[in-house]
């Protein structure tokens, strides 16, 4: 029995046979065309036009999030600018294979390039390729295996059209060797509610031999059809378990879909087993997701993430452009709270018309209220918009300032706020700097919420984008714990408000020490909420304390999570689960 870590999505457990996905195949080779260029450029077309067929077809069978990433894949297959390199590629001798691996290849380098966001699409463009490569050379469509009976599926990493359509009567669980906590393969997993463990690192997929398609040499840790337990919650991957690891596996298993049915309810708010008030919230980066977020139970949105809106944009977007969406999503929350933040411009979200793109070092550099200050036309323009939406509706707005560093821009933020007339202002704990003088910036605002994915990503110095160092960007660590645990301790000496509305907040157990290290809400992808709400409701604050000091006395993520995962069980085990109100 071999035990990996990784990042677990969501709090399931499943076990069963693995079925490796094999790695995507090498580059095509360079020869020179077997064919004339308008034929070779034909072969070309004509692959990309299947593939984006394809993808249309797979989007129509599914729906949200995972349609849009098909969909958007399929334009990238139609994309006229690729298409024309491809034509000036067999036009100087280059086979079709060739061309369009090159041509995608080009157009991937520039956005990673780019930066943020669009390095992330890089990933989708290069799946294209491959699917269009293989088309054209006659091999199989990359994809998940079909080892004709439920698996575990484990693959070096999945592109969103291989996670998008899964069969999940098929499908027990995924395990991936890269990937981190905010990857499209997360993303979905969540969505989908599928048991995950991403970034287990080496997990024997190698490049492929003629031999076995998966090992160069070595030992792979992990064979077809050997047994697997996949433990979310842990984040832990089992290999050759136990018997008696399997049965305690299983009874994990049926207690959990038990408590779903009992407690977990979307019609319950979100409380401890004592009876205390944790309101759980929506990350939202678009008025479209709303009416599902209420349906799954969202009381609120602790997280309306603005810039998600203008990412293309090459101008600000004009009052009116934003005064709609705005409404739009304060109208279905009519009587709750929602946070709007205020653009956050840089890095991993770069806008147009406000960061300039020669910073070496953009997520040290422009970001957040940085970029506003520089350009404050564009922050007065954006709050005048919510101001008006929330005269125009009846929620409880409340504005949110991101990529604070210490008291005086919370308090330039404030001051800014009021001339508005927007009476709830407050800022996000994501720089370590802010969490160390939370009183003093808790002074100056009415609220904080800590974005744990930055804290993490400026705690850890591990940039958040690079799935390669996911096994660094990890909120358990108990450096970032101690960060929230200063942020915690200070709203509670103040009486304000400490939401969390990182990642780190979906992960049901780490839900229940960031409420021991003093969060008093908690923001998510709305498919989390209903985990969270009902692993919540199994202790008291007391619970959540110890776990959360178990945590904070570790040396490392790893040990972090084990050692609250360890006071919680005894916890539950000596009170019985209590079912949520
Ligand atoms: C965060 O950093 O944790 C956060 C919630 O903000 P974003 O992910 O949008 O940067
Ligand atoms: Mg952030």
């Amino acid at each position: 029995m071999t035990t990996f870590s990784g990042v677990g999505i969501g709090r399931g457990i499943a076990q069963g046979p693995v079925a490796r996905m094999a790695p995507p195949a090498p580059p095509p080779s360079r020869l020179a065309a077997h064919l004339a260029p308008a034929e070779e450029l034909e072969l070309a077309l004509t692959a990309l036009t299947g593939v984006s067929a394809d993808l249309i077809a797979r989007a129509e069978r599914t729906d949200g999030t995972a349609q849009a990433v098909l969909l958007a894949q399929a334009e990238m297959a139609e994309d006229p600018e690729v298409r024309s390199l491809i034509e000036q590629l067999t036009d100087q001798g280059c086979n079709a294979a060739w061309a369009v691996y090159a041509a995608f290849s080009h157009f991937g380098d520039s956005m990673i390039a780019a930066g943020g966001f669009h390095a992330e699409r890089a990933a989708d463009l290069k799946d294209v390729a491959a699917r269009a490569v293989a088309h054209i050379e006659g091999q199989p469509t990359p994809g998940a295996p079909d080892p004709g009976h439920p698996y575990v599926l484990v693959a070096r990493d999945l592109a969103p059209a291989d996670t998008a359509l899964l069969d999940l009567s098929q499908v027990l669980a995924i395990v991936t060797e890269e990937g981190g906590p905010t990857s499209h393969t997360a993303i979905l997993a969540r969505e989908m509610g599928i048991v995950a463990v991403l970034g287990v690192g080496d997990f024997g997929l190698t490049p492929a031999s003629a031999a076995d398609p998966f090992d160069a040499g070595g030992t792979p840790a992990v064979r077809d059809g050997q047994v697997v337990i996949v433990d979310a919650a842990a984040g832990t991957v089992v290999v050759d378990p136990t018997a008696e690891a399997l049965a305690a596996a299983a009874a994990q298993q049926e207690a959990l879909a038990e408590e779903e049915k009992a407690g977990g309810g979307s019609r319950n708010w979100g409380r401890l087993a004592d009876g205390t008030r944790i309101p759980l919230l929506a990350n939202l980066g678009s008025s479209a997701g709303a009416d599902e977020a209420r349906a799954l139970g969202a009381e609120g949105v602790g997280l309306f993430r603005t810039e998600f809106l203008f990412l293309d944009a090459a101008v600000a977007p004009s009052i009116d452009t934003q005064w709609q969406e705005y409404t739009r999503l304060l109208s279905v929350f009519s009587g709750r709270k929602v946070v709007a933040r205020v653009l956050d411009a840089g890095a991993d979200k770069p806008l147009a018309f406000m960061n300039p793109d020669d910073e070496p070092n953009p997520a040290l550099g422009l970001r957040g209220i940085r970029a506003l200050r520089a350009h404050e036309d564009v922050l007065r323009t954006q709050l005048q918009a919510l101001s008006e939406a929330a005269d125009a509706t009846s929620a409880d707005l409340w504005v949110m300032a991101p990529m604070v560093t210490d008291a005086a821009e919370a308090a330039y933020f404030k001051a800014i706020c009021t001339e508005y007339g927007l009476p709830r202002a407050g800022v996000m704990i994501e720089i370590p700097a802010a969490a160390l003088l939370a009183e003093s910036v808790l002074a100056e605002c009415d609220f904080v919420s800590v974005g744990t994915n930055d804290l993490a990503q400026y705690t850890l110095a591990a940039d958040r984008l690079l799935g390669t160092k996911a096994y660094l960007q990890d909120p358990w660590h108990p450096a970032v714990l101690r960060l929230i645990a200063l942020a915690g301790a200070a709203g509670l000496r103040v009486g304000k408000d400490v939401g969390v509305c990182g990642e780190a907040a979906a992960d049901p157990r780490l839900a229940v020490v960031l409420v021991g290290l003093g969060a008093t809400s908690l923001s998510m992808a709305p498919p989390a909420l209903q985990d969270v709400r009902a692993e919540l409701s199994k202790y008291s604050r007391e619970q959540a304390k110890a776990a959360a000091d178990a945590a904070l006395a570790a040396s490392s993520a790893v040990a972090a999570r084990a050692a609250a995962c360890a006071v919680l069980t005894a916890s539950s085990a000596a009170v019985g689960a209590v079912p949520a109100r």
